[in-house]
């Protein structure tokens, strides 16, 4: 008999403070995280790549200085997360090692990857890790990353880790089983929310945490969503569950690995899942659909340009010119086109695009279309816009480009789904 061969995936766990740290007691959770350590070695066992995105530096901190609240000064977090670090991926590495596992530590800030050859070593390193059955532990490297260059919480960071891979799965775990319509705690009629195949339609009340999280984490819901909305547009499928239950992730992708590849559907898909939930044949949990393939977002530098950069200032552009950067045959951008700046910003910064649009008074209210990586200053552009490239020499007495940012340099993102 020929045994059929399992797919394996590449998966991003995100594992978040309260899932490490009694948020009451402010102990380890060690058994736990033995769970999460058994589970994650099983899949990487069966020949699956895994990484874990892991908070808990700044929570173990505390507990190591005795600490009952957060401080509120920069430093004094950033001290925390330094103390709390070495306690964390030390403790890691004494369970996996019970597994014979070997683990890594992976420390980013967005200045790490702020230059696009950085961004790609960033990304083969954590490869070169997984091709060497070695489980990268990412966190971001609170001591020296400071607000205007943070990734802030790491459901963020785990999407972009998940993106900058090209991971099959992404596994935000969490203290409820699944999205619901509103806050479960408060709300008895509120509705778990089984799959999500378009997001930027979906309708939940994420108001009652404010996406604030609990007193040792950063996220909440809210971050959860703008997560899955970035991995999903790079073609990763984002699943919500239970972090108290770790085994949730084994019977969840051994679901995947025995559904019928004939199924071809989104709808079908959808009632398939929804009726197995149900049925209790696997775990609740929420499943965010990946877009369909020729929306997914492919390029790395596209991926990069618009969740691995912050943006500094913004440009207005008239809708001609945002109908040439976006069509098939993409053109660069041109000062003719540019409306308006506003803010600040350097060369070779990132900044968003905004359509002009002559019902919206307030250029803040109009809606990011995408971002671009600059060829000039913002006070350059000032000068120029409006104006035929072949005028820019005279305005400014030097044109180091034709373009305010070249077309490799701009990116957008997937369009709204349409209904
Ligand atoms: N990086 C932070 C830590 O390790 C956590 C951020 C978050 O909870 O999202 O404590």
């Amino acid at each position: 008999m020929t045994s059929v061969k399992k797919k394996q995936f590449t998966i991003v766990v995100k594992i978040g403070s309260s899932s490490l740290v009694d948020a009451t007691t402010r102990e380890p959770r060690i058994a736990n995280m033995s769970h999460i350590v058994e589970t994650i070695t099983k899949l990487r066992r069966q020949g699956h790549k895994i990484i874990i995105v892991s908070s808990g530096a700044i929570a173990f901190g505390m507990k190591v200085m005795k600490l009952e609240r957060k401080p509120t000064k920069l430093s004094a977090i950033q001290a925390l997360a330094s103390i709390g670090q070495g306690r964390l991926i030390g403790l890691f590495n004494d369970l996996f090692r019970q597994m014979d596992q070997t683990i890594a530590q992976v420390l980013i800030t967005r200045n790490d990857i702020i230059d696009y050859t950085q961004y790609k070593n960033a990304k083969n390193t954590i490869n070169e890790l997984l091709d060497m059955g070695i489980i990268p532990i990412v966190n971001e490297n609170d001591t020296l990353s400071v607000s205007e260059i943070k990734f802030g919480d790491n459901d963020t960071l785990s999407a972009i880790t998940a993106g900058m891979i090209h991971a099959d799965y992404l596994f935000l775990m969490t203290d409820v089983e699944c999205l619901y319509t509103d806050n479960p705690r408060t709300d008895p009629n509120a509705k778990p929310i089984l799959v999500v195949d378009k997001i930027d339609e979906l309708n939940v009340n994420t108001n009652d945490d404010g996406g604030a999280g609990t007193n040792v984490g950063t996220g909440g819901m809210t971050t959860k969503l703008i997560a899955a909305g970035l991995a999903t547009n790079v073609g990763v499928t984002t699943i919500i569950t239970l972090s108290s239950q770790p085994h949730y992730i084994l019977d969840i992708v051994s679901h995947i690995q025995s559904q019928d590849k004939d199924v071809v559907s989104i709808e079908e898909q959808i009632n398939i899942l929804q009726k197995d939930i149900l049925d209790k044949k696997i775990p609740l949990h929420t499943r965010f659909l990946s877009l369909p393939q020729d929306t997914q977002i492919r390029s790395d530098k596209r991926f990069w340009i618009l969740h691995g950069l912050k943006t500094r200032g913004t440009l207005i552009i008239d809708k001609g010119c945002f109908k040439a950067l976006t069509r098939r045959d993409r053109a660069g951008l041109l000062p003719a086109g540019i409306v308006d700046v506003i803010g600040t910003f350097h060369e070779n910064e990132c900044v968003s695009i905004k359509v002009k649009d002559d019902d919206i008074e307030n250029p803040n209210d109009l809606i990011e279309v995408g971002q671009c990586r600059v060829n000039y200053t913002a006070n350059e552009i000032r000068l120029i816009k409006g104006h035929k490239s072949q005028e820019i020499e005279s305005i400014l007495g030097y044109a180091d480009s034709e373009y305010i940012a070249h077309r490799d340099n701009l990116a957008f993102p997937p369009p709204p789904s349409s209904s």
